[in-house]
């Protein structure tokens, strides 16, 4: 797929709007669109890269700073206390339809297995 017609690049890049919670150089940081949660949050890098399949050697630090990143925004929407999930989905069956890499950060209410 052609970055260009990537919505989550596209986010990134500033090319369209969306509705972004804070982002650095490396990561941003969205409400989703279509909220399963009271909080539901999306991390995730600005570089494309389609999925946990494509992570490499080398991308450690930028994991570690994708987990950092939402336990601070969980902080911050008050539900580090009360708890949350993170999820990464992963391809066709683990329902993944955005192919950009994003992490999910849900919280607010007490979530389903
Ligand atoms: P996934 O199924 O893991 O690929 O999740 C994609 C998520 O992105 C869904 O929860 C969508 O509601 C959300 N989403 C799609 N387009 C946008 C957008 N433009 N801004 C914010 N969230 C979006
Ligand atoms: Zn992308």
């Amino acid at each position: 797929m052609n970055v260009d017609d990537c919505v989550f690049c596209n986010i990134a890049n500033h090319s369209i709007s969306g509705d972004i919670v804070t982002e650095n150089d490396e990561l941003i940081v969205l409400k989703d669109i279509l909220p399963k949660a009271p909080v539901h949050l999306l991390v995730l890098p600005k570089d494309h890269i389609p999925s946990v399949n494509d992570i490499k050697p080398g991308h450690e630090a930028l994991m570690g700073r994708m987990i950092l990143l939402a336990q601070q925004m969980a902080k911050q929407h008050g539900v580090a206390d009360s708890g949350y999930k993170l999820i990464f989905n992963v391809g066709k069956e683990g329902g993944q339809m955005v192919k950009h890499m994003h992490l999910h950060l849900l919280g607010g209410k007490q979530l389903a297995e």
